[in-house]
């Protein structure tokens, strides 16, 4: 068991502490072995670390930024240095290729919090001056209090960053919860904050949704809840906000529309749906996974995108070549595999490669390509969170936007043509937090990612995520 040294482990107050609740097994997903043992917190040792938090607080708040800012560069220092033990052990508990965890996740992990580190030091807003004759108004930037973040299993250390980051930058005191199935880096980085930060600034309790994030984010103390997950947990989330009127900042799901036109450059649009659609097995918020390709390109499409996909390697962690892993859970394969059991069903529908489970102890599912959906088929409605992309044709380009943005989800897009003017005018019209053009899942700290409709508000990265951690405040002199 290489995740055995955090068997029990909450990370409270400065300290690490066993868990007094029920015990959690941790797998690895690509044999299905048991990894780690982590015993979730008790109830009493979440009200310990919201406490903690909320005592951390008044000092933490009125720390100056440049202070706060070194701990976060150490922080990122700090990760960068244990980088490849940071990535085995979450290629070991999620199934990735332990290249891409390495370079891919870990420097992006350590940027995000290098970024948070300048921009706590670079807040602007309205000018100080006099609005009204006598008086001299100013605005504050001030945190918000406790923050109760709760992160999910696809990225588990970047969803941490992602989350930590923007917080503890503006001078909140956090309460983090990894997913149930995923604590094992955010434990880890856990033994690198209680070195570098003051006791309380940052707690790590651990455990499921209804026995440790609900009780969570219903605390008093806390007055911000920060959710990356599902839209069916973030309407929990919004109804346990509703009780004493939490700032709630929702990272839900998505189902990314892929316009390809027919002077797209074809070979780039095949290479990045290989990449963009099946990277981290698919469990990607902004997968390229529903593509509506136009009526002269659908055919050569659907071929090439067939032999691409096919050819991705699929494999362990340390598989050598390795491209794809498994998926994270038993359940989230029977999931996948039944949304496209019932596609397969479908007379217009052809599943032209996958659409099959792996052999082994592994959760593998093979990277499958769904052709000939239609707008109203599950498969292109659905987020399906997995190896799948679904292929529809359009006939001109007011269907293939209409489409687009028919969909309850609003959090990545990309347009494929030769001509920008054209995918300009498309990108200005589509409903997504995010539009590419001629890419897809390009991330950077400096630019904002965060969804419209049902997949949420609020944004990860960017100054508009610090500014999502902070209230604004008018002080108003008479002179
Ligand atoms: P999930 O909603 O099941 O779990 C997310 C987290 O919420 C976990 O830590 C879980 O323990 C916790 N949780 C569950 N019920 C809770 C409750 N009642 N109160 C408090 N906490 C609770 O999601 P998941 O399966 O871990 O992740 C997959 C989902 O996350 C997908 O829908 C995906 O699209 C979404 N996601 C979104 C983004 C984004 O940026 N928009 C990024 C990654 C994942």
């Amino acid at each position: 068991m290489d995740g055995k040294q955090f068997d029990g482990k909450q990370f409270i107050d400065g300290q690490f502490v066993a868990g007094e609740g029920s015990v959690e097994d941790i797998l690895a997903p690509a044999t299905g072995e048991v990894i780690a043992r982590v015993a979730e917190a008790s109830a009493a040792q979440i009200q310990a670390a919201v406490k903690a938090a909320e005592k951390a607080f008044p000092t933490w708040s009125r720390t100056p930024p440049k202070d706060r800012a070194t701990l976060l560069l150490k922080l990122a220092d700090a990760i960068e240095a244990q980088g490849a033990d940071f990535a085995r052990l979450e290629s070991r508990n999620c199934g990735k290729p332990y290249t891409a965890a390495l370079n891919d996740e870990i420097p992006a992990v350590a940027d995000v919090f290098r970024f948070f580190a300048g921009a706590a030091r670079c807040m602007t807003g309205l000018a100080t001056g006099e609005y009204a004759t006598g008086y001299t108004s100013m605005i504050r930037r001030d945190a918000v209090g406790v923050v109760a973040s709760i992160a999910p299993w696809n990225y588990p250390l970047m969803m941490a960053a992602w989350k930590l980051g923007p917080a503890v930058a503006a001078g909140n005191t956090v309460v983090i919860k990894p997913s149930e199935q995923t604590p094992l880096t955010l434990l880890k980085l856990a033994e690198l904050i209680a070195g570098l930060f003051p006791p309380g600034v940052i707690n790590v309790v651990t455990g499921r949704g209804e026995t440790v994030g609900a009780p969570l984010i219903s605390q008093p103390q806390v007055r911000m809840i920060s959710l990356t997950g599902d839209v069916a947990t973030g309407q929990k989330v919004l109804q346990a906000a509703s009780q004493s009127v939490k700032r709630t900042h929702l990272e839900l799901g998505g189902k990314a529309p892929v316009i390809v036109f027919d002077d797209a450059d074809l070979a780039s649009v095949v290479s990045g749906v290989r990449t963009f659609g099946f990277y981290n097995a698919g469990q990607d918020c902004t997968a390229a996974c529903r593509i509506y390709a136009g009526p002269k390109v659908y055919d050569r499409l659907v071929a090439d995108l067939t032999s691409a996909v096919s050819s991705i390697q699929v494999g362990g962690p340390d598989g050598q070549g390795v491209e794809m892993g498994p998926l994270i859970s038993e359940k989230q394969r029977q999931r996948v595999a039944s949304f496209v059991e019932r596609a397969s069903r479908e007379k217009h529908i052809e599943v032209t490669t996958g659409g099959k489970a792996g052999g082994g102890g592994g959760f593998f599912y093979a990277p499958t390509v769904v052709a000939g959906a239609k707008q109203e088929d599950e498969i292109v409605r659905r987020e399906v969170f997995g190896p799948v992309v679904s292929v529809t044709r359009f006939e001109d380009p007011a269907q293939a936007i209409a489409w687009a943005n028919d969909s309850d989800y609003g959090l990545a897009s990309s347009v494929w043509s030769q001509d920008i003017g054209k995918a300009m005018k498309v990108a200005a019209e589509l409903q997504y937090g995010c539009t590419w053009i001629n890419s897809h899942f390009m991330l950077v700290s400096e630019m904002p990612h965060g969804g419209m409709k049902r997949s949420g508000y609020g944004k990860d990265l960017s100054m508009y995520a610090l500014e999502d951690y902070t209230t604004v405040r008018h002080v108003m002199v008479k002179y």
